[in-house]
């Protein structure tokens, strides 16, 4: 090579490492320019007391003042007739389920519809929980669609797809002849919606198996066929034995995974319990001796309201009409919940219920039985990142935690059914929905022929 050739080529080098070097600048730049929200109203502060007429600077995907000054040249974004709130947090979504009122509509989507084409549909569904003002949720099992679920959280960690933050369960536990799909002939082999698991050693394999698959959570299923007993408890059949349940969780807790039960009334909520799991999932009826041991270890309860009152109805036409009478005990156990201190977090078993309703119905659920606005506020936000070992990130609107940031157009504490109605939503620091008087209706819902 002669010199000349060699000094050009130097040249070409020196330009290319200008180049990266400016584009990083570039970069550098825009990750620090910050963003600033003029909110009318700031609810999610570490006090929870509602702010007046106040900013919030976030900078790249962190919250970095409230109150302050706005930067010199920040993006400035004008939320004054708004309620500015943390991220909402659902801790109990299905986003591989589109409803499921009825045997008939759960049997349609395991038989006709393939995983692949259910997990086109949850990115559907992990858009609209976005949109609803839902930045993080805790999906609790596919309902016989796999790991689908760890390939949604995936594509929306690597920002392929919009969606919330995501705890997955993947595939959930039962025993034998416990969870659909049933009644089909002995000859015919039919998939089931959870991981069929029998026997404490099959127990801690399947354990092993689902965290090696990406499970954040395990979630076992507690108890089946629900039924009211002449003194009104409600009581039911127990799937595992105390000491299948005892095997599963030890072994996810030897892993340091939590575990979710689904426990609907009395044996499974206290069979669950002594096996020490994290969370009581739905817990319709818990006698008063469960609901003291919940508060004394820190056991969550995640009710779980709306969709009860959603899928009542329709099961009770199908021929199950203890659902009906399930809703009142349900409500007598959730007041009697918040008196003995349990710690409840807001969940709602979106897919349980179609993704065209809007999850945050859930919300005037929980005023009408019992909390206050503020507090029904709190179990979607501070509780519920609590149970999921977040509330160092998410949870409140607070300087140096992530800037999940929604709004509302209105006072929530005095109209709590405004939580329906989020127009503005962050995560991360980046603006997902900004639709001040966007109509949701034109979201068509997935319909089977
Ligand atoms: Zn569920």
């Amino acid at each position: 090579m002669n010199l000349e050739k060699a000094m050009r080529k130097l040249g070409v080098v020196a330009a290319c490492l200008l180049m990266i070097a400016w584009v990083m600048k570039a970069q550098a730049a825009a990750a620090e320019k910050a963003v600033v929200l003029r909110c009318g109203t700031v609810l999610g502060g570490p006090d929870e007391q509602p702010r007046k007429n106040v900013t919030v600077t976030i900078e790249g995907e962190k919250i970095t003042e409230i109150g302050g000054a706005v930067p010199a040249g920040a993006q400035v974004i004008d939320l004054s007739d708004e309620t500015c709130l943390a991220g909402l947090i659902d801790a109990h979504t299905h986003v591989l389920l589109q409803g499921d009122v009825t045997a008939a509509d759960y049997d349609y989507q395991l038989l006709k519809e393939s995983p692949q084409y259910r997990t086109i549909l949850a990115t559907v569904n992990a858009r609209r929980a976005l949109d609803y003002g839902f930045t993080t949720i805790r999906d609790l099992e596919t309902e016989g669609a796999g790991y689908s679920d760890v390939d949604v959280k995936r594509a929306i960690n690597n920002g392929v797809i919009p969606g919330p933050r995501m705890q997955v369960a993947t595939r959930a536990m039962d025993v034998t002849g416990a969870y659909p799909l049933l009644g089909y002939a002995p000859n015919v082999p039919v998939p089931h919606g959870v991981q069929v698991v029998d026997g404490a050693e099959e127990g801690r394999k399947a354990v092993r198996e689902q965290i090696m698959y990406g499970a954040d959570w395990i979630k076992v299923y507690a108890d089946r066929s629900y039924f009211v007993r002449p003194d009104g408890v409600l009581d039911d059949i127990p799937t595992f034995t105390l000491d299948e349940l005892r095997a599963i969780v030890d072994e996810a807790h030897r892993e340091r995974h939590k575990v979710a039960a689904h426990a609907m009334a009395l044996q499974g909520v206290h069979d669950a319990l002594e096996a020490g799991v994290d969370t009581i999932e739905h817990g319709y009826y818990i006698a008063d001796n469960d609901l003291k041991a919940m508060a004394a270890h820190g056991v969550y309860y995640v009710p779980t309201i709306f969709v009860g009152i959603y899928v009542a109805q329709g099961r009770a036409a199908a021929g199950a009409p203890v659902w009906v009478k399930m809703t009142a005990i349900h409500e007598d156990t959730f007041r009697r919940a918040m008196k003995a201190g349990v710690k409840i977090a807001f969940g709602t078993d979106a897919g349980g219920f179609p993704w065209t309703e809007n999850p945050a119905q859930e919300f005037p659920y929980m005023v009408k039985w019992g909390m206050t606005p503020a507090e029904a506020i709190r179990a979607a936000t501070v509780t519920a990142s609590e149970l999921l070992g977040m509330q160092d990130t998410i949870g409140t609107i607070e300087a140096g935690k992530l800037a999940d940031i929604v709004a509302v157009p209105g006072d929530p504490l005095k109209d709590i059914s405004l939580m329906e109605k989020v127009d503005f939503v962050m995560k991360g620091g980046v603006v997902e929905v900004r639709n001040f008087g966007y109509s949701r209706a034109s979201q068509a819902p997935d319909k089977a022929p």
